[in-house]
């Protein structure tokens, strides 16, 4: 019988949920709850071609996880009969306690709630949703996988924040990163990737010298430099705002302007709101997505064109300060709801690019496709069997030539995967 795991992501006023084969890969059926707590809420359910929406007020998590499971009973798959072997939770902080997946136990519940200083605006609905989840679910075994966890064994050298150590140490500022199950996801799937194997075997070097910068650009955005599949730097810290730019996020600022705002007379909740919420494409052009903010700028909008100017230079500077921490760069990869889909964003971060060897294949680059692919134009291998047949035609190989890859995320199956082998493991 397939085995399955039910992925929870809770938010402050959203659940989302996925049924996840981890054998296969496959979603078997997911949805969202939105706007709990308020005085409208919905829920859409989906499995295979069917999509339900209840439009009802969902007052609590607990409420909104009540109705996912009736979803579930009233439009199917059933879960008696989906094989659910245990639920895996997304929790945002793991701090420097959660350095990998965590059998979800009393203490485990403690700690995560301790951690919600370091993460207010994630942590709380996390451990909402596990308490929900642990009492309407206490059969199934619960593991939580943390966004921080990949990124633990950064280098003190990245880690490290350059304050007074006594302040660091008593507010356990440093480095932490977001998006881990995302970016290891992608390393993973990219070392994996047949081109990069090919490309590995041509240049005769394994796999723990590969040098991939991955650029993980959805709602929120970050990047990360790894070597060898161990991460060396990346660029949220502390909080998910450094960095690049985001839809509502403004990445590196001045820590000075948080300063002059605050004796300007804004309230430190409100510089608050400003970065976490009003700030990144948002600030600068009105609109927070993608797609909106390129139909303002193909209309002429001048304010949208200097914000995917200010957008596009975050991302080149970051690539660049990557290529120097790591010596180079074999493989650049987009992820995420723009990286994967707004192919102009990747041609104008690489278009700078050509002195470390980069290149978009443009016919590549715009083609729609599902797949992890490489859009980098030849020599560079275009799939597994190229550059090794070139090299047998004694052809010039492809050597050192980086490739630029599109490589979807998956943040539900990485979490599903983790789950499950921790759960068969113990
Ligand atoms: P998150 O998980 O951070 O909420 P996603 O990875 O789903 O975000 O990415 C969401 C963003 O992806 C949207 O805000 C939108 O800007 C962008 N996006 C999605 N599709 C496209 C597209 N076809 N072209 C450009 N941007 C897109």
């Amino acid at each position: 019988m397939t085995q399955t795991v039910l992925v929870l992501n809770s938010g402050s006023s959203s659940l989302k949920y996925q049924l996840v084969d981890p054998t296969s890969g496959q979603s078997v059926a997911g949805g969202i709850v939105e706007r709990i707590g308020e005085s409208t809420g919905s829920a859409t359910h989906q499995w295979g071609e069917s999509e339900t929406v209840r439009d009802a007020p969902v007052p609590d998590h607990g409420a909104a996880l009540r109705l996912v499971l009736d979803l579930f009973d009233e439009t199917g798959p059933s879960l008696a009969d989906a094989g659910i072997t245990a639920v895996g939770h997304r929790v945002v902080h793991g701090g420097a306690v959660f350095t990998e997946p965590t059998p979800v136990d009393d203490d485990v519940v403690t700690a995560v709630r301790d951690l919600i200083p370091l993460a207010p605006l994630h942590n709380p609905a996390a451990v909402k949703g596990i308490e929900v989840a642990r009492e309407l679910l206490s059969h199934l075994p619960h593991v939580a996988v943390f966004d921080t966890a990949f990124f633990a064994p950064l280098p003190a050298a990245a880690a490290t924040y350059a304050l007074d150590r006594k302040v660091t140490a008593e507010h356990g500022i440093r480095r932490y990163g977001f998006h881990g199950t995302s970016h290891g996801f992608v390393s993973s799937a990219v070392t994996a990737h047949p081109a990069v194997v090919a490309k590995l075997a041509a240049e005769g070097r394994g796999p723990e010298t590969l040098r991939q910068v991955v650029l993980h650009l959805g709602n929120g955005a970050s990047a990360s430099a790894v070597l060898g599949g161990r991460p060396v730097d990346t660029s949220m810290g502390f909080t998910p705002l450094e960095g690049l730019v985001m839809g509502t996020r403004p990445g590196d600022v001045d820590p000075g302007i948080v300063f002059h705002l605050v004796r300007a007379g804004m309230s430190a909740p409100d510089v608050d709101t400003l970065l976490n919420k009003q700030s990144g494409l948002l600030g600068m052009s009105g609109v927070n997505d993608m797609r909106e903010v390129r139909k303002l700028a193909d209309s002429g909008d001048a304010d949208a064109r200097l914000a995917l100017e200010v957008y596009l230079h975050r991302l080149r500077k970051y690539v660049g300060a990557y290529a120097a921490v790591l010596g180079g760069i074999d493989v650049l990869t987009f992820t995420a709801g723009v990286g994967e889909n707004d192919h102009r964003v990747r041609s104008g971060v690489v278009r700078d690019l050509k002195f470390l060897g980069l290149s978009i294949d443009p016919a590549a680059n715009e083609a729609r496709s599902d797949e992890a692919r490489v859009v980098s134009m030849t020599p560079g291998p275009r799939d597994g069997s190229e550059p090794l047949a070139a090299l047998r035609q004694g052809q010039e190989p492809p050597v050192e030539t980086p490739l630029v890859m599109v490589v979807p995320t998956n943040e539900e199956l990485a979490i599903a995967r983790q789950t499950m082998e921790l759960v068969e493991g113990s």
